[in-house]
């Protein structure tokens, strides 16, 4: 038996983070931590997102045998700065993990990282623990010396439930916007379409993987939480298993609020499918509308339209789903498509939107990058040039978009236990101070 520390890091040491706003659960070690509890370990977990104390004060009032690291691109610094420490405390063995390791595991090849579990199959830890390194999916070291072995698409089906002991013992945690302590729920492993600029379908080794509707039913039934985050990369992506979702759900007289993650073709499409996911609880559509124009869609290979884009608005709209409409800010924007984007916004009364900014990810595209930070990869900075404005006028357009759209949704009343001064005022700040920066 080892005593397993299973770690998130943090989203983000800046000023920006979205701590108390959106906070997600960390399904993935939750997931590890039936599987190595069933193989008889002692498992803990240290999420950051949550967590007071700081890791290394952590660190000092235990001892572990194993660091489990799980991480995003933007999040690497942190998980190489606990990985390290951890080797340095405790000398234990170092697995790294996570959505960018299946992409990037080299950038994660460090002399105190002893393997990289490059895929979903979580199942093979506890062989790995015990010292096996002929599962698949795995990069490791030994004596300096990298080996990899075959890659292989996990199928979900064979995934256990997650142990969410962590997760109700922070029950003032994990919100989503205003829907409190959200769980986090997934049916399938990576997504079935091609967007250009999408890290979500090169997971998995790019092959979609689906649970059966009456597993997935059975999990949320089993969890009394209000708040349901179905966080597939798509949710509604087939009809059939969409419509014996929300039939089972009936059938079982099961009371949630659910948030999902749907395209706009399907939502436009199917309107009488999202009138009877309202009816079951539907809250929040997360949609990726991503552009206004056409030709940028073609150009992102969305496989949409603008007209199917405003017709989906009009479903949620009509059938009261609060739709989170999220677009893409391109690098080749110019102040004119900042301020169209804004008009669109107002026009379709859009009261909850977010805006990314275009990121060429690292491991899938052979973009220049203007930054060697990853921390700023997190759809909040620039990391490759403007096309045809300069950093620092682009950034001024961006943030006075954002200012425009925090307005708004103050008006709008959305949003609510947000301090939008605060925002707004550090907003104000980011750009005079950029602006003497760039002078
Ligand atoms: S539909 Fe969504 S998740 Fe799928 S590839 Fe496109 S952007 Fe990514």
């Amino acid at each position: 038996m080892s005593r397993v520390l299973l770690v998130r890091p943090e989203e983000s040491r800046s000023q920006y983070d979205f701590q108390g706003v959106i906070e997600n659960e960390c399904l993935e070690l939750e997931w590890i931590m039936t599987i190595l509890k069933e193989a008889g370990h002692d498992v803990t977990i240290f999420d950051k997102q949550v967590e007071r104390k700081s890791f290394a004060a952590f660190l000092a009032s235990q001892g572990f045998d194993v660091f489990y690291g799980e991480c995003r691109c933007f999040q690497e610094p942190f998980l190489l700065e606990y990985a390290k420490l951890f080797r340095e405390r405790c000398h234990g063995l170092v697995i790294a993990g996570g959505i960018h390791a299946q992409i990037n595991s080299g950038r994660l090849q460090k002399d105190y990282i002893d393997v990289i579990l490059c895929g979903f199959n979580y199942y093979d830890l506890p062989a790995v623990i015990a010292g096996d390194r002929h599962p698949a999916n795995l990069v490791w070291q030994e004596e300096g010396i990298w080996h990899t072995t075959a890659k292989e698409a996990v199928d979900i089906r064979k995934m256990p439930w997650p142990d969410r002991t962590y997760f109700y013992a922070h029950p003032d945690r994990y919100p989503y916007l205003d829907m409190k302590h959200a769980m986090w729920v997934r049916s399938a492993f990576s997504c079935p379409y091609r967007c250009r600029f999408c890290l979500r379908n090169h997971m998995n080794s790019g092959v979609y993987s689906r649970r059966d509707v009456k597993d997935l039913v059975d999990e949320i039934a089993e969890n009394d939480n209000e708040t349901v985050y179905l966080v597939d990369d798509d949710f509604l992506f087939d009809e059939n298993y969409v419509r014996q979702f929300i039939q089972t759900v009936r059938d079982k007289g099961i009371r949630r609020k659910y948030i999902c993650y749907g395209r706009a073709d399907f939502t436009a499409a199917h309107e009488d499918l999202i009138r009877e996911f309202q009816k079951i609880g539907l809250v929040y559509l997360l949609c990726g509308l991503e552009d206004i124009s056409d030709s940028r869609l073609d150009s992102y290979n969305k496989r949409n339209t603008a007209a199917v884009n405003e017709q989906c608005i009009a479903v949620c709209q009509k059938h009261g789903v609060r739709l989170m409409a999220m677009f893409i800010l391109g690098l080749d924007w110019r102040g004119r498509d900042f301020r169209q984007l804004y008009r669109y916004i107002v026009k379709h009364d859009l009261k909850h939107v977010a805006v990314s900014i275009y990121t060429p990810e690292i491991g899938i595209s052979d973009a220049e990058y203007i930054t060697d930070d990853m921390t700023h990869f997190d759809y909040l900075h620039l990391v490759a040039k403007p096309v045809h404005l300069s950093v620092r006028q682009w950034y001024f357009h961006y943030y006075v978009l954002l200012i425009r759209l925090f307005l708004k949704a103050q008006r709008d009343g959305v949003y609510d236990f947000l301090d939008y001064g605060s925002y707004i005022r550090s907003f104000l700040r980011t750009i005079l101070h950029r602006g003497e920066e760039d002078a």
